[in-house]
């Protein structure tokens, strides 16, 4: 029987009136259909923890098809794999929740193996990567807010370590050596003995180059994109995680210096660069492969399955650093004219990465200097007031705009009064009109 216990005053105090409200509505269509509901995974346990954490993973016990399906008549949109018997639901508004079947081992024989209350509940969670994430609240009415704790996840919580919940685990699925790493330093935990030395093993056994390079670049992606990228890469290096992954990769002191630089820079001037979405894990991937020889860089980008730009921009970055030095080092003043139309058809993820690699302080700054300001200036006139102005339209406005822009980079014109009096001078219309 698994440890229980009332955490119904625990959710009032510390979810958010949407996530209440609607787990309170899942909870109350389950218990019409005759089925059983739960919350389960990270939500439970960050809710234990007193995190936020907005993603809903629920388990229905009996089937979650006709659940999910069930949403169509509020105005939901729903999405089904018939197969695994798992969908999402997205309210109005947006707000997505996953949905799963409590699957059995032996799903596919369903006649064989007697219904017995909670066991596919039980199975369910006994697949799962620690036991921290392996626990479930009951979202029925009846039963609403009681935790269910079968493998001691409770426990593993207080103790703030990470536990499998078998000795295979690592077999059945090795990237949760990669998931633990993350959550390990995402909560500050430790892991538990066993697990270490689980974990050492399947890394000696060989198990994480078994892995397909989309699963692996998934799990690179979601570690790199950590706050706390740095010690998680640490970690892997002493692990020899990345020698497993990725044969004759050859990670040093470079390596580590640049990927400390990327992880401070995007803690401190977050905020003023550009906005890369999750592209950023192209600037790590480059730095993890800094100091590797040629065609081991080449077959960990194959073997990752980037796609065509993602893979130009980590080539790129990893082959024209010295190219980048020269176009913008140096001891002379480089004007922000210089620096900006160097710059300009770079990646933003290259000219990240180069800005973390180079050991000179000037080449630094300056592609600094453009990801945090240059590449945001542009002219205050657009094509059509310069068509309003009396412009013809074609390529002559391009001209003009991007000569526009020069001027503004040099200093030349600040507000947009300043912008028609350097058209109507450099570009005059009589001039024109002639022909
Ligand atoms: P995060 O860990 O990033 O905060 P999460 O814990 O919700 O998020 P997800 O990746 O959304 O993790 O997965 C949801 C749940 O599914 C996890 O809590 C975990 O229990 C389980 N899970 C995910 N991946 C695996 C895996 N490879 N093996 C076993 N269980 C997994």
């Amino acid at each position: 029987l698994p440890w229980t216990e009332d955490v119904s005053e625990l959710m009032a105090q510390r979810l958010s009136p949407w996530i209440t409200q609607t787990l309170r509505r899942l909870g109350r269509r389950a218990e019409e259909m005759s089925l059983k509901a739960y919350v389960v995974g990270g939500f439970v346990r960050d809710l234990l923890l007193g995190k936020e954490n907005q993603d809903l993973d629920i388990v229905i016990e009996g089937d979650a098809l006709s659940f999910i399906k069930s949403w169509e008549a509020d105005g939901c949109r729903v999405a089904v794999h018939e197969r695994y018997r798992t969908g999402t639901i997205v309210f109005p508004g947006g707000r997505k929740i996953d949905v799963a079947t409590a699957r059995r081992e032996f799903y596919e024989y369903p006649v064989a193996l007697p219904k017995v209350v909670g066991d596919s509940l039980k199975h369910d969670l006994y697949r799962r990567d620690f036991t921290v994430n392996s626990m479930a609240i009951s979202i029925n009415g009846t039963s609403w807010g009681t935790l269910i704790d079968y493998f001691g996840g409770r426990r593993d919580l207080q103790k703030r370590q990470l536990r499998v919940l078998h000795n295979l685990s690592f077999v059945e699925d090795p990237t949760r050596v990669l998931r633990g790493l993350r959550l390990k330093h995402r909560l500050g935990f430790e892991f538990e003995d066993n697990t270490v030395r689980l974990i050492k093993s399947a890394i000696k056994g060989g198990l994480l180059a078994l892995l397909s390079g989309t699963r692996v670049k998934n799990e690179l992606k979601l570690i790199f994109l950590e706050e706390r990228a740095y010690p998680i890469v640490l970690e892997m290096v002493h692990l020899g995680i990345f020698e497993a992954l990725f044969p004759g990769i050859k990670i040093d002191r470079n390596c580590l210096r640049v990927i400390r630089r990327l992880s401070f820079f995007l803690r401190r001037i977050h905020y003023d660069l550009p906005d890369m979405g999750d592209k950023v894990w192209l600037a790590f991937l480059a730095a993890v492969l800094f100091s590797s020889a040629e065609w081991v860089q080449e077959a960990t980008i194959d073997k990752l399955h980037l796609s065509k730009p993602d893979r130009e921009a980590v080539e790129r970055a990893l082959n024209d650093l010295g190219t980048a030095e020269n176009a913008v080092g140096g001891r002379v003043i480089r004007s922000h004219e210089e620096i900006y139309f160097f710059l300009e058809d770079v990646p933003y993820v290259t000219a990240l990465f180069w800005a973390a690699a180079t050991e000179q302080w000037r080449v630094r700054r300056r592609i600094l200097l453009f990801l945090t300001r240059l590449h945001r200036i542009h002219p205050i006139l657009m094509g059509r007031d310069l068509i309003e102005l009396g412009y013809p339209k074609g390529a002559l406005i391009g001209k003009i705009l991007d000569e526009l822009l020069r001027a503004r980079l040099r200093g030349e014109v600040e507000t947009r009064e300043d912008e028609i009096r350097w058209i109507k001078k450099h570009y005059p219309l009589y001039v024109l009109k002639k022909g």
